[in-house]
């Protein structure tokens, strides 16, 4: 399956430098055509004012089509509606959902007295503003607060009935994960896009350290061969190497959209597009 559309996840930056590294990772990666590029909330719900800022300037200087993200962690409805309506005055037309972490240290999800209980209650009020299409999260690998088997896709789908028209998952490391999960999503008639969230593994050691906090797998196999890679100065060629032959799994097996966590660092990301564009079996629509 040629791949036919592409999306990238930056986060705000929080001071000068971390604002001329986005800058340089937009700058990159716009050229190659996006879809959409998305733009984080910070974690607990905190300093959404730098992703409304970032996506602004976003949508001024590079004419993209932003999704906005939004978590309900921490703060009442109204709050969390204000912040909507502002991603709205800003033009923002998609919103990516969440019910998002508590902030560090502070255990499971507890709602806030006067805020959204769960993603599907956000959902559903998003939905009711009809200003937004909704794109919400999957999860192909357990989420931490999945009550047993099957539990993300019966809660994808009342995502889905909420109002969600979309879906980009967590990261995972294997196309089995994300085909599983696709056929599941098919069975329980879940039927909006589920887009594959793909991350290039840039900082072995901070991935371990991201994917222990989200408890997503990271296969035995993957970790012996950074391990070796990191000790012989290969890191970069294998990180390219593995996340290219993920993505070209996941076209061959039917999926046609990929969104990455870019982590606002363009080389690896660009890299994995131009080799999946370049391989005989992809259709080329290069844009650069
Ligand atoms: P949900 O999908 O609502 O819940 C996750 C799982 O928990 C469900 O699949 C279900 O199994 C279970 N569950 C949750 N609530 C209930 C319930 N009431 N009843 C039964 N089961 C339930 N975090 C940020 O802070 N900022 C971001 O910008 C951000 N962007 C993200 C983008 C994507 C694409 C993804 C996949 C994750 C992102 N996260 C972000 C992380 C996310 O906030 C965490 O994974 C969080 O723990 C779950 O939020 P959610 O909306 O995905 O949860």
């Amino acid at each position: 399956m040629p791949l036919s559309s592409l999306s990238f996840e930056f986060f705000p930056p929080k001071g000068i430098r971390a604002s001329l590294r986005l800058w340089e990772a937009v700058s990159e990666l716009a050229p190659l055509g996006p879809d959409f590029v998305s733009v984080t909330f910070g974690a607990g719900g905190v300093q959404h004012g730098l992703t409304l800022d970032t996506v602004k300037a976003i949508k001024k200087h590079f004419n993209l089509v932003v999704a906005a993200h939004l978590t309900c962690c921490n703060a009442t409805r109204e709050e969390t509606l204000e912040v909507a309506e502002s991603y709205s005055a800003a033009g923002v037309r998609e919103i990516v959902a969440l019910r998002g972490d508590p902030p560090t240290g502070t255990g499971t999800f507890r709602p806030h007295p006067g805020g959204f209980e769960d993603s599907c209650a956000l959902i559903s009020a998003l939905a009711e503003l009809k200003k937004f299409s909704i794109r919400a999260s999957a999860y192909p690998d357990p989420h931490p607060d999945a009550t047993g088997p099957g539990a993300d896709v019966e809660w994808l789908k009342r995502k889905v009935d909420a109002g969600a028209t979309s879906a980009i998952t967590q990261f995972f490391f294997e196309a089995e994960s994300y085909f599983r999960f696709r056929d599941a999503c098919d069975a329980a008639r879940i039927n909006v896009p589920i887009i594959p969230g793909i991350l290039p593994i840039e900082d072995w050691t901070r991935m371990k350290r991201f994917a222990r906090r989200c408890d997503a797998h990271v296969p035995a196999w993957l970790a012996d061969a950074f391990e070796t890679a990191v000790r012989d100065d290969r890191h970069d060629l294998l990180a390219i190497s593995v996340c290219t032959e993920l993505c070209s799994d996941l076209l061959d097996g039917g999926v046609e959209n990929l969104h990455f966590y870019t982590l606002n660092k363009p080389n690896l990301t660009r890299e994995v597009i131009r080799a999946l564009r370049t391989a005989p079996t992809a259709s080329l629509r290069y844009v650069a």
